[in-house]
């Protein structure tokens, strides 16, 4: 199966098919310098940038130019002279045409860990997006570099909530709730992050008794908090928070959205009296993409497919899909089927025509038929992870993220909660 990045380009040039953003086709660093208040093309184009985000600066014009025999050959030549100085690490949503450098592919938290598990490379080239890269920095050595080849490789959804709207939703919730344990030893109300947010916030979690989840253990996490607390505020994907805490059998009625924009959450305070789960409101734009329509027309096409979707989709379409899990849970699952199974998947473009490749004895397919990846993960090319590379075997490091002690501390706290916390 060819790779996104070759299909686009073909659509682009007039070939049968759809994507979101003919402008997928050009190359990121056309948009690094652009003054833009919304992400560059793909899901993510209409949501906005904090202007706090780190941005890239001019990619030098010899890795814009170069074709992609040249950078794959200075790639594959730098990471020779480097050996086991540097680690490439690449997210399951990264393009093929970067994945194929990575020595670990995994999600977020898995690339963490194999960070973690690499005590011996100086430098770790994190091709994800920002707060990935942050969490290998907390769980790396203080010696060790991590860099992210293109710094303008946010994530809309970690961008929706920010430490001020965070620390000032706190506020109001102490006002309203107190901090006094009830009779039972549990307090009002406990933080949970999802894995997808800046260090700021899991910091803030790990100074206020909170945890961090991811999407393969959240119930785990929740059911965590709820010995500890009346209520968990959970940020910043409703959706995750929302499709996992109905699972577990809190109504829709106890878990209102907290609207940063308006006093206390756009909740009343008999609302937030009753919440269980008071949700962010965030999302993911890559998820939100799908509809129960692609369902029912994948069920229409395909009588015997099975839908498996990530739980950052909305309630409607988890509740339509046969599963829901992860992207760790999405791949266990293609490989233990019976060959010959079919797949409907709801869950970034470049994975699941990864999946269809690597797993020639079923039939795999998107559930959105227009291709549109993340537009953050689509920022990192070939061109910045050699020119990342290329200067490591310089001797320089550039584009490092770095968290500071006062937030790395905290925010380790809670990942040290996240991976005490059992089932
Ligand atoms: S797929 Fe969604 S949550 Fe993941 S990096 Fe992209 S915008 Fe963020």
């Amino acid at each position: 199966m060819t790779s996104v990045d070759t299909t686009i380009n073909r659509i682009a040039k007039g070939a049968a098919g759809s994507t979101c953003d003919s402008d997928l086709s050009k190359g990121p660093w056309v948009f690094d310098l652009r003054a833009a208040q919304t992400y560059g093309p793909g899901a993510s184009v209409a949501d906005s940038i904090p202007a706090s985000s780190p941005r890239q600066g001019q990619l030098p014009q010899a890795y814009q130019t170069a074709s992609p025999e040249e950078l794959e050959e200075r790639i594959l030549r730098a990471k020779a002279a480097l050996g086991d100085r540097v680690v490439v690490l690449g997210h399951f949503y990264q393009r093929d045409e970067v994945i194929r450098f990575a020595d670990f592919v995994g999600d977020s938290f898995q690339l963490a860990r194999a960070a973690k598990d690499r005590p011996d490379a100086e430098a770790i080239v994190f091709c994800g997006v920002h707060f990935m890269a942050e969490t290998a920095d907390l769980l790396s050595g203080s010696d060790q570099s991590v860099i992210l080849p293109n710094l303008a490789a946010g994530c809309s959804m970690a961008d929706m909530a920010n430490i001020d709207q965070v620390e000032d939703c706190w506020d109001q919730l102490v006002e309203q709730l107190g901090t006094e344990p009830d009779a039972d030893g549990r307090v009002p109300v406990i933080p949970v992050t999802y894995m997808n947010s800046s260090a700021a916030l899991k910091g803030f979690c790990g100074r206020n008794g909170g945890i961090v989840c991811t999407s393969s253990n959240a119930a785990t996490v929740l059911e965590w908090a709820f010995e500890r607390a009346r209520r968990v505020l959970f940020f910043p994907d409703q959706h995750l928070g929302r499709n996992t805490a109905k699972a577990m059998g809190v109504p829709l009625e106890l878990m209102p959205l907290w609207n940063p924009r308006k006093e206390l959450g756009g909740m009343t305070e008999q609302e937030c009296v009753d919440s269980r789960v008071i949700l962010w409101h965030g999302f993911c734009s890559v998820h939100k993409r799908f509809t129960t329509a692609q369902i029912e027309q994948a069920r229409a096409e395909y009588p015997d497919v099975r839908v498996i979707v990530h739980p950052e989709c909305p309630m409607p379409v988890v509740d339509a899909a046969d599963e829901s899990g992860s992207t760790d849970y999405i791949a266990k699952a293609i490989a233990a089927a019976e060959p010959g199974s079919t797949f409907a998947i709801g869950t970034e473009i470049n994975l699941v025509q990864r999946l269809a490749s690597q797993n020639p004895q079923h039939t795999i397919f998107c559930l959105d038929p227009v291709i549109c990846p993340c537009s953050t993960m689509y920022r990192i090319h070939p061109g910045y992870l050699a020119w990342v590379l290329e200067r490591l075997v310089a001797g320089e490091v550039v584009n490092q993220i770095n968290v500071g002690n006062d937030v790395a501390e905290p925010a380790r706290l809670a990942l040290e909660r996240m991976l005490a916390a059992k089932p």
